[in-house]
C-alpha cells in the first residue's frame, strides 16, 4: 500500500487523542469525539480508518482499547523501537535524558560523540565514542538515528550511518543532508520554525487596527 505521510500524521494524532480520552474513562468512542479533538472531520476520521480496514459499529462507535491496539499495530508501535543519538551536546543530551519517549515504545539506547568529556559507557543510556557507532548499529540491528551534531559533521555521519544499515534519520542540524532514496531523512529546522512563527505573529499584529 502506498502510504501518505498526512494519513500517518493524522493516525498518530488520533492515537494520542485516544490515549487522553481513555485516561478520562471513555470505553466507547465515536468518530465525532476523535475529530473534535484532532481538528478534523468525523468523515475524515472514518475514511482514514477505513483505509486500514478499521470499522466501528454505527451505534456503538469504536471500542477504545481495540482501536488503540489496532492503531499501534499500524504505526509499528506495538513493539519497542531502539534509536541512537549522534552528538551528545545540549540538544542530544536533552533527548537522551527525555524519558517520555519510552511511554511510546521508543527507546534511545545509546549516544555517540567525539568529545572524550561526553563519553560515559556506564551511564543508564551509555554514550560511546563515534568510532564504536557502526559496529553498534550492526550488532543491535538499529534502523533509526537522530543527528544532533554541528552541521559540518552531519553529512559524514549520515554516510557512516547509512553504510552501517540505518534506514531513517531525524536531522536536527541545519545541514541539508543527503542519502539514497530508500533512506528516509526528516529535517527538524527549529530555528526556521521559530522565525516563521515570529514573522506571522508580527504580521498579524500589523494587520490588527
Ligand atoms: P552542542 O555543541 O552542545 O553539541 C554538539 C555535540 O556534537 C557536541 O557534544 C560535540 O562534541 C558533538 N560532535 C561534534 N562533531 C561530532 C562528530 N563528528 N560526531 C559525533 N559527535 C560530534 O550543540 P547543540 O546546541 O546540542 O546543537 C546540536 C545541533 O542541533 C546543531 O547542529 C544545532 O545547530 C542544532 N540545533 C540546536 C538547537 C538547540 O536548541 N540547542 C536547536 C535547533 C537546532
Amino acid at each position: 500500500m502506498l502510504v501518505n505521510k498526512k494519513i500517518i500524521m493524522r493516525l498518530l494524532q488520533y492515537k494520542n487523542v485516544l490515549s487522553r480520552l481513555k485516561k478520562l474513562g471513555f470505553i466507547k468512542i465515536f468518530s465525532d469525539n476523535i475529530a473534535d479533538s484532532s481538528g478534523t472531520t468525523p468523515a475524515q476520521v472514518r475514511k482514514d480508518f477505513s483505509v486500514y480496514g478499521i470499522s466501528g459499529s454505527k451505534r456503538g462507535g469504536y471500542n477504545i482499547d481495540e482501536l488503540i491496539i489496532e492503531l499501534n499495530k499500524i504505526l509499528g508501535k506495538d513493539k519497542i523501537t531502539s534509536v541512537i543519538v549522534i552528538g551528545a551536546g545540549n540538544l542530544g543530551a536533552a533527548l537522551i535524558n527525555y524519558k517520555f519517549f519510552e511511554k511510546e515504545n521508543i527507546k534511545i539506547i545509546a549516544g555517540f560523540d567525539i568529545d572524550s568529556k561526553k563519553i560515559n559507557e556506564s551511564a543508564p543510556t551509555p554514550i560511546y565514542h563515534l568510532d564504536k557507532m557502526a559496529e553498534f548499529i550492526k550488532k543491535n540491528n538499529i534502523r533509526i538515528a537522530v543527528i544532533t551534531t554541528p552541521h559540518i559533521a552531519a553529512q559524514q555521519i549520515t554516510d557512516t550511518l547509512i553504510e552501517a544499515g540505518i534506514k531513517g534519520i531525524l536531522n536536527f542540524s541545519p545541514a541539508q543532508i543527503k542519502g539514497p532514496e530508500e533512506v528516509i531523512i526528516q529535517d527538524i529546522h527549529l530555528q526556521t520554525e521559530l522565525e516563521s512563527l515570529i514573522y506571522f505573529v508580527n504580521a498579524a499584529k500589523k494587520e490588527r487596527p
